[in-house]
């Protein structure tokens, strides 16, 4: 249960205790979050353009970079998502240079967490573990059931009891042991802790969580290199456990220290649903701590009430001179609609919250109009449709016979209905 590298290893947070590569959640003295620790000097001459770019045309293209034990044959191309232009969008909310990171894509599970469970799970299997699993707000589950199911492990998952009927599904299919907990995220990750030591189970995000964690630098490493080796004046990220968005600042300074891209200063900007938002409450109160939120949102998978990277995310956030911001489930499905409206991006609630915060920093004037601007879209609206029920009367409109004279008439009813319905207002006019 534990292996050699001489480049990475488990370091603690806090104390700067260091403990070699094995399944750890936390610093048994201090009980910090570990980190894995790089020896950057040699990967140097490993990880350059060149090197990149003669890489495959996923994740493992920067493995240089990312804790996967010596001698692992990646198997799943993931990741690798496109960076989209996103002027549509951009000219709705004020902005000229916004892009959007489209992880609603990724392979092999639409959202950004088959990153952190490729890696998770090279581990995992290292270190031995027979059943693999999380604790999970949705994405997590279903990622862990199709990469576990893949390499023929065990994967038993743990999850709020009310998630949405889609991940719930996206997970059963395959065939992984799904066990419903009654109570909310927290209440489920501290179950799991429990249950890891006492099953000898690898969890993901509980003690293989510092490996899982480092697969959240590859959207970073994407943006750079998608920008043509340029890092962008802002990144607006939504915020669970508080992971995805520090990891995407360590990406950056990693590869400033490599030399791979020029030097300068990165705003981050967090991004929640106001019914679950103790980072950006913390970073509005330029507090050093977070109070814990009992979640009430639609924006499930971002319904962590006490997240673990929570206090470090809003240190790193204020750091950098960014900011945070909170927006109402209303706002978050006005964001969902903007984005497929003006993109053609159908995200998830994640990506609406993301996409409201967007034009929000942009019209409070956080965001300058002209900087280069990447919103990272997580996840995919295929698995949140419910958050839009009830907001198209068409689904269940008459049928039409098959007649162009009806065809017709129907027309005309549609556009008379048209002019009558509401505009939806801007993501930004709140
Ligand atoms: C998990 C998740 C996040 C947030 O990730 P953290 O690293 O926990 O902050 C964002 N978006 C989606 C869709 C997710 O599933
Ligand atoms: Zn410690």
């Amino acid at each position: 249960m534990e292996y050699f590298s001489s480049v990475y290893e488990l370091k603690c947070n806090e104390c700067g205790k260091r403990f070699g590569n094995r399944p750890l959640s936390g610093c048994p003295d201090c009980f910090a979050p570990l980190e894995i620790a790089y020896d950057l000097e040699q990967v140097r001459g490993k990880f350059t353009r060149e090197s990149v770019a003669a890489g495959p045309h996923n994740i493992w293209r920067y493995a240089a970079l990312l804790p996967i034990p010596e001698g692992f044959q990646p198997d799943l191309p993931v990741g690798f998502t496109p960076l989209l232009r996103a002027r549509n969008l951009g000219k709705r909310v004020g902005a000229t240079n916004l892009y959007i990171k489209n992880d609603a894509v990724c392979f092999p599970t639409l959202s950004f967490k088959d990153r952190v469970v490729s890696v998770a799970l090279a581990n995992a299997q290292k270190f031995g573990f027979e059943t693999v699993g999380c604790s999970s707000t949705g994405n997590l589950a279903n990622s862990v059931a199709a990469q576990a199911a893949r390499l023929g492990i065990k994967a038993c998952i743990l999850i709020p009891a009310d998630l949405e009927p889609a991940k719930i599904l996206n997970t059963l299919v395959y065939n992984a042991r799904l066990v419903r907990i009654d109570g909310n995220y927290d209440h489920v990750n501290r179950l799991c802790t429990l249950v890891a030591d006492e099953y000898s189970y690898g969890f993901v995000n509980v003690n293989l969580r510092p490996y899982y964690a480092e697969g959240s630098k590859t959207v970073g490493y994407e943006i750079a290199e998608q920008l043509g080796w340029k890092l962008p004046d802002n990144i607006v990220c939504p915020m669970a456990g508080g992971s995805l968005i520090r990891k995407i600042r360590k990406a950056f300074n990693e590869l400033i220290t490599l030399g791979l891209v020029e030097d300068k200063p990165v705003r981050f900007f967090g991004a929640q649903a106001t019914g679950c938002s103790p980072i950006s409450q913390s970073v509005k109160q330029g507090w050093d701590y977070i109070e814990p939120q009992k979640p009430n949102t639609i924006a499930r998978s971002l319904a962590i009430g006490n997240p673990a990277d929570g206090p470090a995310a809003s240190k790193m956030i204020q750091g950098t001179g960014g900011w945070a911001e909170d927006v109402s489930d209303v706002e978050i499905v006005s964001g969902i609609q903007e984005l497929a409206e003006t993109e053609g991006i159908f995200t998830e609630t994640a990506g609406g919250v993301t996409t409201a915060v967007t034009a929000r920093l942009i019209q409070q004037g956080r965001i300058g109009k002209d900087e280069v601007t990447v919103a990272v879209i997580t996840g995919n609206g295929l698995k949140t449709t419910d958050a839009l029920a009830g907001r198209f009367t068409h689904l269940d409109s008459r049928a039409v016979r098959p007649r162009l004279s009806d065809f017709a008439a129907y027309l005309e009813e549609l556009d008379g209905a048209t002019n009558q319905k509401p505009e939806l207002e801007p993501a930004g006019a709140y």
